[in-house]
């Protein structure tokens, strides 16, 4: 197609996010929650969608949504900015912090957004390799952090799409090391063991720097809401909100996400059910011939040994069951994501992906 207008050229060099949505009976390559949200949030919501002005702008700064989600943290709600899903807390960010001629720092493999929006900002990005098995490799951590001195560290934990965390002392040691932001992307966070907001006592200065990103799409089961927010300190809050659209937060999200924090309990007895069946999916693939990485999150990495990974990839689709294919990124070759979804949906994948390992190519 010929452009009238030519793209900024950097955009032509940004590569395209999206998996594909495509219709399947088993979908499995998003890490959503297969699970529905609590059926007493959705009469809460219906009820309280009687009470909302619709004629009228949301509450700029969604205090009440803050302060409900100050509570669940034991912070103030000076401390709290919620955005349209964790990737627009993200591009605030890096709009308030990045841009021309500052650098974001990231390790390989990362969240492909973290680069995205990075470089949508105009932001350069520097990275560094995990190990072999993708644990992050301190002495290449520090190293890069010492020479580009960059405004924001990117840490995701659990790692999508490896599936590890970090360790509260692995993440207190970057922020003594990198002189910015240190960002963890906690995105899975509820399905970990531990959490950067759980880092113990750090100095003043590390503690300022500290930001630690959560969404409601995945442990919540709310991704339709796009709700996303970051814990950090009130001086982060105030530059994202000045960098965030004016009122880009809408009542029925803000409505929605204070509800669903009455419902904490659902929301942990939904996080057990699907880590239990993240034990009984890993134990499935031991017994196949795929390498696999112990994961923290709501999703298995897997490497087909002996077909190639693509290949398992469309003989899966071909029978409605949609994984994603990451075997072209960066670190992954021959790599695809599964997402833990209900006892059934994990079934249909096992014996599907049993079947695509078989079958002569
Ligand atoms: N961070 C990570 C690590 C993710 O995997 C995702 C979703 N794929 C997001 C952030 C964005 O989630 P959302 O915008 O739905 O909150």
């Amino acid at each position: 197609m010929t452009r009238r207008v030519p793209l900024r050229p950097d955009l032509q060099l940004l590569e395209g996010y999206h998996s594909p949505q495509v219709d399947v009976e088993v979908r499995l390559n998003t890490n959503e929650s297969p699970l529905a949200p609590p059926a007493a949030w959705l009469a809460e919501l219906r009820q309280e969608l009687g009470r909302i002005d619709f004629n009228r702008y949301p509450d700029r700064s969604a205090f009440a949504l803050r302060a409900a989600l100050g509570e669940l943290h034991q912070v103030e709600p000076e401390r709290i900015f919620c955005a349209n899903g964790s990737n627009e807390v993200l591009q605030c960010l890096l709009l308030a912090y990045g841009g021309p001629p500052r650098t974001a720092a990231l390790f390989e493999p990362p969240y492909s957004l973290h680069r995205h929006l990075a470089m949508l900002t105009g932001t350069a990005v520097v990275s560094a390799s995990r190990t072999a098995s993708f644990e992050l490799d301190l002495p290449a951590v520090d190293a890069l952090v010492h020479a580009h001195q960059p405004v924001i560290t990117f840490l995701c934990s659990p790692n999508n799409p490896t599936g590890l965390a970090e360790a509260p002392a692995t993440v207190a040691h970057v922020l003594t090391q990198a002189p910015g932001l240190v960002v963890v992307d906690e995105a899975y966070g509820e399905f970990a063991p531990s959490s950067a907001l759980s880092a113990g006592s750090l100095p003043e200065d590390a503690a300022a720097r500290l930001v630690v990103v959560r969404t409601f799409s995945k442990t919540w089961s709310m991704a339709a809401c796009r709700l996303g927010y970051l814990v950090a300190d009130p001086e982060v809050v105030e530059a994202c909100q000045s960098t965030a659209l004016p009122y880009h937060l809408d009542a029925v999200t803000q409505a929605a996400g204070r509800l669903a924090l009455r419902h904490v309990d659902a929301m942990h007895e939904r996080v057990s059910l699907l880590t239990g069946e993240r034990g009984r999916l890993a134990a499935a693939l031991a017994d196949l011939p795929v390498e696999t990485w112990p994961s923290q999150a709501n999703f298995v990495l897997l490497r087909p040994l002996a077909v190639d990974a693509h290949q398992v990839w469309e003989r899966l689709l071909a029978q409605s069951v949609l994984v994603r294919d990451c075997s072209t990124w960066r670190g992954l070759q021959g790599c695809l994501r599964v997402t833990v979804g209900t006892p059934e949906e994990n079934d249909r994948f096992v014996a599907a992906l049993r079947r695509s390992l078989q079958e002569a190519p």
